[in-house]
């Protein structure tokens, strides 16, 4: 890895990593409190090294078929994985064996899918469910009203350990606007939270609104382009 990309890599995380803080200043919020995923979809693991190099240590990957391979290549670094791209039931098996987290578990199939196979060797996989707020046909996630449900079945498996709720909202340029949508998965959140307790995770923000998320108490965000540049061409 040449000295330059090293450098430019430490300068977005820098970056990325003043957002968060100066987000969390305006809310009054303890940065300590916040984990940064690293989503390293379509790079090359070389630039996930650099980002391990500045000590980053939590990545989230869409696609399995680019994710096992960097899985197994960085495995001596002992990472934190997150799956985060839609997730399809008869590829629940790779997510149960090879991830830590999965933040995209929206209907029961699933949760049965995924307690079953997780390695009974390994710690409980942890879970958020995804809800969709918009109402966007082809977008992942369930509605508010399944939830209930849904939380109880993973609450209810040793084998999964119930996080929180992780949204992807509709795009919106302007704060107030994505803080509507990260304010309503609050919402829902504290509501829930009276039945699960031990709940302690929002996954919500991007590259483009990751302080509207901080504002609206998010504790995990998922920045891809503002860490890496660019999106690359998929490899999936
Ligand atoms: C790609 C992706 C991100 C990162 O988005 P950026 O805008 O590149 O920061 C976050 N969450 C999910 C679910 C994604 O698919």
């Amino acid at each position: 890895m040449s000295e330059t990309a090293q450098g430019a890599a430490a300068k977005r995380l820098s970056a990325v990593l003043e957002r968060m803080a100066g987000a969390a200043r305006r809310a009054g919020r303890d940065p300590a409190e916040l984990t940064l995923v690293a989503v390293s979809k379509t790079r090359p693991p070389a630039d996930l090294q650099t980002l391990i190099d500045c000590g980053q240590q939590h990545f989230g990957e869409n696609y399995l078929q680019e994710a096992l391979p960097k899985i197994g290549a960085l495995q001596p670094h002992r990472l934190t994985w997150h799956f985060i791209g839609q997730l399809q039931s008869n590829k629940t098996a790779p997510v149960a064996e090879y991830f830590d987290w999965v933040h995209t578990v929206d209907r029961l199939k699933l949760v049965q899918r995924l307690a079953a196979q997780r390695p009974f060797h390994a710690p409980p996989l942890n879970v958020c469910v995804q809800v969709k707020l918009g109402d966007e046909p082809g977008k992942g996630g369930a509605t508010v009203g399944d939830l209930p449900a849904l939380l109880e079945a993973v609450a209810r498996q040793p084998q999964l350990r119930l996080r929180g709720l992780m949204t992807l909202p509709p795009a919106e340029s302007a704060e107030a606007d994505q803080r509507r949508w990260f304010a309503a998965l609050r919402e829902v959140f504290q509501q829930m939270q009276r039945q699960h307790p031990a709940m302690d995770t929002l996954s919500m923000g991007m590259s483009g609104d990751l302080e509207a998320a901080i504002l609206e108490g998010a504790t995990m965000i998922r920045i891809g382009t503002a860490l890496f540049g660019e999106r690359l061409q998929s490899q999936a």
